[in-house]
């Protein structure tokens, strides 16, 4: 716990908002909180402002529940984009993980969170039926799940797979799991490498089978 003694009031709570933030703790919050001190008053104000208009203009995609600023999001406005393929999430930011990739072309859909009876998450939290909506209005060819490799997101996806299985003309896949990229065998743990052979691809000549 940092001691705020000596530190003026104002440059203590800015210390202390900082501080709540992930992966800052006081010592990184004091820094940062002097930094912004010997900043010039114009370049400290922008990012006052920055941060004061993030929630007032921004919001959720009203059909796939990503981040957007408008009522649909830049992907889903997307027509060059294959509406027929469907990725399903967690989170928002899984979404941009995702296009990091540069390697899907399709639209996504973002639960807002995973089934945990343990956290009292149950189905109604989350976006089930927006999904199943979209399924029944739209022509849709496949549904991955993408939920997290965690016994809650397993969960997720096996209630995702039990529910939609019956929707005519949809497949359900999940992705892969195996062997991290730059990733040695010795250092992978015994279940991810269970999964990795059992979920082998076919040799495609670069070594990767991308679907
Ligand atoms: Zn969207």
């Amino acid at each position: 716990m940092l001691s705020y003694e000596g530190v003026p009031a104002p440059l203590a709570h800015l210390i202390e908002q900082l501080s709540g933030l992930p992966g800052i703790g006081p010592k990184s919050a004091m820094r940062l909180g002097l930094n912004l001190l010997a900043k010039e008053p114009t370049q400290v104000q922008q990012l006052a402002s920055a941060l004061a208009e993030l929630h007032q203009s921004m919001g959720f995609c009203e059909v796939c529940g990503c981040f957007s600023e408008h009522n649909h999001c830049l992907i889903c406005n997307d027509h060059r984009r294959d509406h027929r393929v469907i990725c399903v999430v967690e989170q928002p930011v899984d979404v941009l993980m995702l296009e990091r990739s540069k390697t899907f072309s399709g639209v996504y859909h973002v639960l807002h969170g995973r089934l945990s009876p343990m956290d009292g998450v149950g189905e109604s939290q989350l976006t089930f039926a927006a999904l199943a909506m979209r399924l029944a209005q739209k022509d849709v060819a496949e549904l991955i799940l993408a939920t997290s490799a965690t016994v809650d997101g397993e969960a997720t996806a096996h209630y995702i797979s039990q529910r939609f299985h019956a929707v005519p003309g949809v497949n359900i896949s999940r992705i892969a799991r195996g062997v991290p990229e730059g990733g040695e065998l010795e250092y992978v743990d015994e279940y991810t490498l269970a999964r990795a052979l059992s979920q082998r691809t076919r040799w495609q000549g670069s070594g990767t089978n991308v679907l």
